[in-house]
């Protein structure tokens, strides 16, 4: 079965990584900006990871036929720093048109701070100005529910959002809800043990149903699955679930998400679909 991961850092992972994933089935990802692992020094630092994001990440992922998107940000980690953040999101116009950006993202709150929420809101307008999407990071662990509950109240208090542009990442069991109720596209992220596992992923598929909701692997610094996705398509066949419901979590969804943004120009791989999903022509990166 063809899928798509909608969420994984691939500059944290080699190019086996890519190969791996194109043979289980991976025919396109998005990689939002995020932590380096560790804080950079310069709004500069943050210029050449665009430069990655934007030139270099789409052409290793090409040599194993997966097409690349990606989402342009400061991270709520280092957002804490609120000047750097403000140089680095004066920088990101300069990319929102290159030929693999989808919006902003992913943005969001790490610690729930206020100088996250600061910089959390200038992306909003950052995306508003821009008519860009908006791909959401959620805290882990003890932080989740507060901050899933600021996020989404910063969200809904900007009547100019639109909330089927925007997906909420890292739902669990206790948030999923709140993001579905509010018509927004809800990501539960995979991880091999700790957080939500396929087998919980599952669950919640069972309970809220599949409208709005897909699957993502992270794939980053720290421990994680990047073939997490295809752990997720073996448990929903475990348990019985038809093809059609796997397709529409891992593929669909994703698919229908994106569409809607002006960066995305997805080719189907199915030999008999040759066109493209959007109807806008690619153009070179600045
Ligand atoms: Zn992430």
């Amino acid at each position: 079965m063809y899928y798509f991961d909608p969420h994984i850092h691939m500059v944290s992972r080699t190019t086996d990584d890519y190969e791996m994933l194109a043979k289980m089935g991976c025919v396109g990802l998005s990689e939002p900006a995020f932590w380096a692992g560790f804080d950079r020094g310069s709004a500069e630092s943050f210029r050449d990871y665009f430069r990655q994001l934007t030139e270099v990440e789409p052409k290793r992922a090409a040599q194993y036929g997966i097409q690349h998107y990606t989402w342009l940000c400061i991270n709520a980690k280092e957002a804490e720093n609120v000047s750097l953040s403000r140089e680095v999101i004066a920088i990101i116009p300069d990319f929102l048109d290159c030929h693999n950006v989808l919006g902003i993202g992913e943005i969001g709150l790490n610690k729930n701070t206020k100088n996250e929420a600061i910089i959390f809101t200038e992306h909003l307008e950052l995306a508003v100005r821009y008519n860009q999407q908006i791909l959401i990071h959620t805290p882990h662990l003890e932080d989740k529910y507060q901050g899933t509950r600021m996020i989404l109240d910063m969200l809904c208090d900007d009547s100019r959002i639109d909330r089927g542009r925007v997906l909420v990442d890292h739902v669990e069991e206790h948030t999923v809800r709140h993001v579905l109720d509010e018509g927004f596209w809800a990501g539960m992220t995979l991880y091999p043990t700790t957080k939500c596992t396929p087998q919980r992923a599952c669950d919640i598929i069972e309970m809220y149903g599949s409208e709005r909701l897909m699957a993502n692997s992270a794939g980053d610094w720290g421990p994680s699955k990047p073939t997490a996705i295809p752990d997720l398509i073996l448990e929903m066949r475990r348990r019985g679930h038809p093809e059609s419901l796997i397709r529409k979590i891992v593929y669909e969804n994703p698919l229908e998400f994106f569409r809607q943004s002006q960066g995305f120009t997805f080719k189907s791989p199915d030999a008999d679909d040759a066109s493209t999903i959007n109807d806008r022509t690619a153009s070179e990166p600045k």
